[in-house]
């Protein structure tokens, strides 16, 4: 299972289905992508086979902002609906996930009594629950501040919001997720750096419990009290 992310001015869909092939070595059941413009967010799910996902995503949709993922299911049957990527009620939200997320019943009985779920993954909660804090009025980087501080388990956390189309949401807990720098006018998130050698060999790593915020010419990393944290990246090394 894996993630990948791109956020810059080319399209993003291509990059993000060869990403997700490069990944598809750490096995899956289903792989999905959601691209977005200013129109909105695009949603392209399967089970099965990446290749099978190449044919439903539509080349006429641009998109210079994405996330891809390839599951892994552990909390729901392989299935379109339980792949992801993950939306809110209102679909303003959108999230990808690796990992398994322990208390997810209790997160959905004290948070989510009034919502009606769309699949029967663990996932699904961490979207609703940033979405439930929004409404609450939080903003939108101290919504998903508050979801991280509650989560437990492991996770790798992809996040889309569709009012905020010049960033991706990022966080990690005992999953693997690494940001890769672009030339300044790009940066994208992996599971592996080997899934966007593509476009840099610039890496900088996450430490579990860090959220980074990344934008098109920056990537701020934070620990989850809110700090901003330094750190230089360092050169993924191409396979001989
Ligand atoms: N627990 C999540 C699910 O079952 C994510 C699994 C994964 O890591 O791919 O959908």
């Amino acid at each position: 299972c894996g993630i990948v992310g791109y956020i810059g001015n080319n399209d993003s869909k291509e990059i993000l289905l060869k990403g997700l092939e490069k990944l598809e070595y750490r096995g899956y059941d289903s792989a999905g992508i959601a691209a977005m413009n200013q129109e909105g967010v695009h949603i392209f799910k399967e089970k099965g086979r990446i290749a099978k996902l190449r044919e439903i995503v539509d080349e006429k949709v641009e998109a210079s902002t994405g996330i891809g993922h390839t599951r892994w299911a552990t909390h729901g049957v392989p299935s379109q609906i339980n792949a992801h990527p993950h939306q809110s009620t209102t679909s303003r939200f959108t999230l990808v996930h690796n990992g398994v997320i322990e208390n997810y019943s209790i997160l959905k009985r004290e948070h989510l009594q009034d919502v009606q779920l769309k699949s029967d993954t663990d996932t699904e909660i961490i979207v609703q629950v940033i979405e439930k804090f929004v409404k609450e009025g939080l903003e939108v980087e101290e919504a998903f501040r508050q979801t991280l501080l509650i989560l437990k388990g492991s996770y790798a956390i992809a996040l889309l919001d569709e009012q905020n189309p010049d960033m991706i949401y990022v966080a990690k807990n005992k999953s693997p997720l690494l940001v890769g720098l672009g030339d300044g006018s790009f940066n994208v998130i992996a599971s592996d750096a080997m899934a966007m050698l593509q476009v840099t060999d610039q890496y900088v790593e996450i430490m579990d419990k860090e959220m980074v915020f990344v934008e098109r010419e920056t990537v701020t990393i934070k620990d989850l009290k809110g700090n901003v944290i330094e750190r230089a990246p360092y050169k993924a090394e191409l396979d001989a």
